[in-house]
């Protein structure tokens, strides 16, 4: 058992990411019922574990033949014993314990996930810590963790869908394809276009409140106040395949009606998804952020053809040009506020994530005031075309202020 612990962790973790992550996206999508979508989750990854068990007796036949998958099929074997038993989570305990540079957001998460999965999800104090920890988890380090973990899984033959912010690099995945297979993509145009999301993404074609809108009149009154207060800090950014996306160190943050929203990251879209009375804007970036409760809110920056715009070339100068990783500049200081217009004017709608999973419950504010950007910045900006078509109102009201 010993012998295997780290193997065992490392796939378990996994799993549990896997869940967890799939639980990060229910709650990314500001769903209320959570110990409900907790069941579920546990649900899930019990199915995970019949698989994971059907895998080890085809793991079983298969040993005689081949040294590698034996060893493979004994840690599964390890894995359900672990799992039954709760000798697991003591390791895993005892294993945290030993460090000393105390326990990162990820691993209170995979450790919480550990114990849900142990004690089950009736355990209030168990589901609360689970809870606590995935509010702790930082959204990109835990889609990077997630993301890390299906591909591991995906490589180890286990048949996971895999999120489509963790498909692989387009290059990479057309050697990938006769092997694994399966992992969800999507893209701005063809078969994979924003009409056919909904195959894999179902809410991005059932969901009632989805991004982005064409703001247009009768507007009600946005009684809503925006506070923005962004800090400079060390430039992260990487391509992702879809846009352009900078990640912002903690410190940054908006207030919305007195509470405080922690600004995540901000991409930009080509042209602007929301349109003005039908027509869009040249680009627009879209600031995300999420409050200490799990609320998603998003001020949208119209980026309208003129002058130059000198933060703007900062970026564009040091934007990876294909899809990567997070390139971390640290040299380079960069403050998110230069391209915050001073008017915070806006409007005001319930929407979702404008790429899939499509997620509701994300509030959108998008500025009245537009700032500059130059023809030949566009141009620079490495996607042609990644907006998603306007979406229907579906009777919800846009607010003005
Ligand atoms: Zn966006």
């Amino acid at each position: 058992m010993k012998k295997y612990l780290r193997v065992i962790i490392e796939i378990l973790l996994g799993l549990l990411l896997v869940g967890a992550g799939a639980f990060g996206y229910m709650n990314f999508a500001g769903k209320k019922h959570i110990s409900h979508e907790l069941t579920e989750v546990v649900e899930s990854l019990d199915e995970a574990k019949e698989e994971l068990a059907k895998t080890s007796e085809e793991l079983h036949e298969a040993e005689a033949k081949v040294k590698e998958l034996s060893a493979k099929a004994r840690e599964l074997e390890a894995v359900k014993a672990a799992f039954s038993n709760g000798v697991l989570l003591g390791d895993v305990e005892g294993i945290y314990k030993g460090l000393k540079t105390g326990l990162s957001a990820e691993r209170q998460l995979s450790l919480g996930a550990i114990r849900l999965l142990t004690n089950g999800a009736k355990d209030p104090e168990t589901v609360s810590a689970f809870n606590k920890a995935l509010e702790m988890a930082d959204w990109s380090s835990r889609l990077n963790a997630v993301c890390a973990a299906q591909n591991a899984l995906v490589a180890a033959g286990e048949k996971i869908t895999v999120l489509a912010d963790c498909a692989p690099a387009k290059g990479e995945d057309k050697h990938a394809k006769g092997g694994h297979g399966g992992a969800p993509h999507w893209d701005y145009e063809g078969e994979m276009g924003p009409e056919n999301w909904g195959k894999e993404f179902p809410t991005c074609a059932a969901g009632k409140k989805q991004s982005p809108l064409n703001i247009v009149g009768p507007f009600e009154k946005s009684k809503d106040n925006l506070e923005v207060s962004y800090k400079p800090g060390p430039l992260r950014m990487l391509n992702n395949g879809h846009t352009i996306q900078v990640n912002i160190p903690p410190g940054s943050s908006t207030k919305i009606n007195g509470e405080v929203y922690d600004l995540l990251q901000f991409h930009f879209h080509r042209p602007s998804e929301e349109k003005i009375d039908g027509k869009p804007m040249a680009m627009v970036a879209h600031f995300v952020h999420k409050s200490k409760a799990g609320k998603l809110a998003v001020i949208g920056v119209l980026l309208k053809e003129g002058k130059d715009n000198e933060a703007i070339n900062v970026l564009w100068d040091n934007a990876p040009g294909k899809e990567g990783p997070e390139v971390k500049l640290d040299k380079i200081t960069f403050d998110p506020g230069k391209l915050i217009p001073s008017a915070l004017a806006h409007y005001a709608y319930e929407g979702s994530l404008t790429t899939p999973p499509c997620s509701e419950g994300v509030n959108f504010y998008i500025l009245k005031t537009p700032v500059d950007i130059s023809k030949a910045q566009v141009a620079k900006f490495p996607f042609k075309m990644n907006a998603r078509p306007v979406q229907p109102l579906n009777g919800r009201k846009i607010g003005a202020n």
